[in-house]
């Protein structure tokens, strides 16, 4: 096989570099099976939401859920938003299954008890679309959403990426009531100018620097500085990826508000999260919470 597709680079002129290139169509293959799936994943009632609840890390009560996109694959299983985020992005499918993700989580959400926000993830095609802020807007609508408890995420490359148009997306969509939040802080180039170039209601502090700040003085120093830098600019934090005790009871110290993480709760589908009889809205400090990590 290897022979034959080198004479058929030759054929077309090229290296022998192309040696490679069976794995690059199985790749190429791969994705584009994958694509033409996508645009029916929707009408195939195919996704689903799982949502992650938040704490608030003085008082152990949940304040928000986070809504992560699942695709149950007929073949391939459940998918998590790494296996074919990006393909939803570049195909630009993204934005009809965004506008999906938004009207579900709100659906989903608001016949919930409690006094909570919903967090919900925008990529950057989504905020480059000129029609996300009627989107919202007709969800909220739709589904007679407190604006207020509606918190879309972006990260640092919706910045990085966009122009002036994306910002001024952001400041409609804020104009609507919702709250903005800043995805995965730290890990980009340069996080602290994107802090002057947005009035950001909450910074996310990545996983990263959560997974090595037990032991390591500089992750902790950073996780503090964020946190300080949050309450001068008037923003919320929250800490992802809290996956052990020692962890929440740093971030605590740290001062950090907010927290969420597999220690607390993995994300789930609303019909287990309903059932689930896991009282996480009590005292952080409740044993409980260690079960938590073995469940
Ligand atoms: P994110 O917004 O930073 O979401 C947090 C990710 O960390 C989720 O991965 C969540 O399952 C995972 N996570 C939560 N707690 C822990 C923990 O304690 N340890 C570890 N190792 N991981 C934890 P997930 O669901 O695979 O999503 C990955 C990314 O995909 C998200 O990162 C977000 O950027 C994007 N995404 C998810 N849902 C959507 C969506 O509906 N629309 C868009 N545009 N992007 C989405
Ligand atoms: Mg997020
Ligand atoms: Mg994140
Ligand atoms: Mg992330």
């Amino acid at each position: 096989r290897a022979d034959l597709a080198l004479y058929a680079a030759k054929n077309k002129g090229r290296d022998n570099l192309a040696l490679f290139e069976p794995h690059l169509d199985q790749a190429a293959r791969e994705r584009r099976a994958i694509e033409s799936d996508l645009r029916e994943a929707v009408a195939n009632d195919e996704m689903r939401l799982q949502y992650q609840p938040i704490i608030e890390l003085e008082t152990g009560q949940t304040t928000g859920y986070e809504a992560l996109l699942r695709w149950y694959h007929p073949t391939r299983g459940v998918m998590a938003p790494g296996d074919f985020l990006q393909i939803a992005e570049e195909s630009g499918l993204i934005v009809q299954l965004g506008e999906w993700v938004i009207n579900r989580a709100l659906q989903e959400t608001s016949g919930w008890e409690g006094d909570f926000r919903v967090a919900i993830n925008l990529s950057t095609t989504q905020v480059m679309d000129a029609k996300l802020v009627s989107a919202v807007s007709q969800a909220l609508r739709a589904t007679d959403f407190p604006p207020e408890r509606v918190e879309l995420e972006i990260t640092e490359h919706v910045l990085m990426d966009s122009s002036d148009a994306s910002e001024n997306t952001l400041l409609a969509l804020r104009k609507l009531g919702v709250r903005i939040a800043l995805d995965d802080f730290g890990t980009g180039y340069s996080s602290l100018a994107y802090l002057r170039r947005f009035p950001f209601d909450r910074i996310k502090i990545d996983r990263a620097f959560v997974k090595d700040a037990c032991g390591e003085i500089g992750s902790q120093a950073i996780i503090s500085t964020i946190t300080r830098l949050a309450e001068a600019m008037n923003m919320e934090t929250t800490a992802e990826g809290i996956e052990d005790r020692e962890q929440l009871d740093l971030l605590r110290k740290l001062g950090v508000k907010e927290a969420q993480g597999f220690l607390i709760c993995k994300p789930m589908l609303a019909e287990a999260l309903a059932n689930d009889d896991r009282d996480i809205s009590g005292d952080a400090s409740d044993p409980r919470l260690d079960k938590a990590v073995i469940d």
